[in-house]
């Protein structure tokens, strides 16, 4: 045995999170590096889905909304998702995209310091938090959307005028980890509130809002929290806002008594008010039930399980890979990295990644040319970390991916 071997069967041996591997559906033959785009399926959600389907929908109809809890099952999934991001009970609220969701939060910081008309964003962002900026400063007269590049300082570009800051927690192509707390304090001291995107950090990755004392917060349901494709996101709001703060979405769900049908539209308590229209019971369930999974998962053991792996993937790459063209994309400090792994290829970065699909390991390709990797704790073993590298330093050397088959590309890469 290779002393990699090793070291993997020693890290599964020791796994306290072994046991939850059993509770998910592992395609046969798969390794599966993708659960940072799309979750692995937790075989008790497919269990729920039929219940909502041939039970609470067939069987109960408009009686479910009370009798099964699906008006309130925003604030239900939203109060399983708060222990992972270091909120509170009754802070967080599930639905909509993370698109969505953004808009309503930034929406809302401008609101709150309506003398100021700048957002300011990271240039690099996950395009659809910049898009929706975009389409938020074009609606509102005056506001102003300004970015800041790769390696600035946020803070350095807040001035006078900055209403709210636009940032990923984790980037989604580096995995590099912003430092909440410090960026929030230096933010906060300059007048302006932070929205954090927290889509590739819930489920894998350390986060206290409440302790950096954060304003906003949004992320997804369908990468680490497995909860399906297309899954609700969660948003939530610092309790110090909550009051005062108006979401312009402001559709009948979050109002605080639909069944009144009043002209006005007043806020419901708390989160809730984040809610816009009916909520999407189908998926929000799914997620619902897949957020059980976290119930008793030590999370301390959970970051450090992300921090083990991502590490152990690059010792194995840079060893195995040894001479290719090869380079290490994400950050080498482990304190300053996600969970997942990017490394940049001279050449071939796409079909190289559908070279190691036919081999059985997914991950995915980000143009131009980086191949990423994603390391969801809950489920992964250090076996197939380790056999994850041995594929690609074997696809690398014998130049396998140099062929057509592996330059068809479809719509989602
Ligand atoms: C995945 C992801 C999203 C997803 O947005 P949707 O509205 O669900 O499509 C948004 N922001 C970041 C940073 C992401 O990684």
């Amino acid at each position: 045995m290779s002393d990699l071997s090793k070291t993997a069967a020693a890290m599964d041996a020791r796994d306290p999170l072994a046991a939850k591997r059993d509770l998910f559906h592992l395609p046969e033959g798969l390794i599966y590096l993708d659960g940072n785009s799309l979750g692995l399926m937790p075989k008790a959600a497919a269990d729920r889905i039929a219940s909502v389907t041939r039970g609470e929908w067939a069987e109960g109809l408009i009686r479910s909304w009370s009798k099964a809890g699906w008006f309130t099952l925003p604030m239900t999934a939203g109060d399983r998702i708060a222990p992972l991001i270091g909120a509170a009970t009754g802070q967080v609220s599930v639905g909509d995209s993370t698109s969505v969701n953004i808009f309503k939060c930034l929406a809302a910081a401008l609101q709150l310091r309506p003398e100021r008309k700048v957002i300011l964003a990271e240039g690099d962002n996950f395009p659809t938090d910049s898009y929706i900026a975009q389409g938020l400063a074009a609606l509102v007269p005056d506001i102003e959307l300004r970015y800041f590049e790769k390696g600035d300082n946020p803070a350095a570009h807040i001035d006078d005028d900055t209403a709210v800051l636009l940032l990923s927690h984790v980037d989604y192509r580096s995995a590099r980890v912003r430092d909440m707390a410090a960026i929030t304090a230096d933010a906060h001291e300059k007048g302006t509130a932070v929205l954090w995107d927290l889509s590739h950090t819930t489920g894998a990755v350390a986060c206290d809002l409440l302790g950096a004392d954060a304003d906003f917060a949004v992320g997804c349901g369908y990468k680490y929290l497995n909860g399906g494709p297309g899954a609700p996101a969660f948003a939530w709001v610092n309790p110090r806002h909550v009051s005062a703060m108006r979401q312009p979405l402001s559709g009948w769900m979050g109002h605080a008594a639909p069944f009144d049908f009043t002209r006005g539209y007043t806020p419901a308590e708390g989160a809730r008010k984040l809610v816009c229209g009916t909520p999407q019971v189908i998926s929000l369930s799914a997620l619902d039930e897949a957020l059980k999974l976290w119930a008793d998962v030590d999370l301390a053991a959970l970051w450090a399980k992300s921090r083990a792996m991502t590490g152990f993937f690059i010792e194995a790459v840079e060893e195995l890979c040894a001479g290719q063209p090869i380079t290490l994309a994400s950050p080498r400090e482990e304190t300053q990295r996600g969970s997942h792994v990017s490394f940049d290829l001279e050449m071939g970065g796409f079909e190289v990644m559908q070279a190691l699909a036919a081999s059985g390991v997914i991950g995915d390709f980000r143009a131009p040319s980086t191949l990423r990797f994603g390391f969801a704790p809950l489920y992964l073993s250090f076996v197939e970390v380790l056999k994850a590298a041995e594929y690609l330093s074997a696809i690398l050397s014998t130049r396998e991916w140099d062929d057509d088959r592996f330059r068809i590309r479809g719509a989602v890469t």
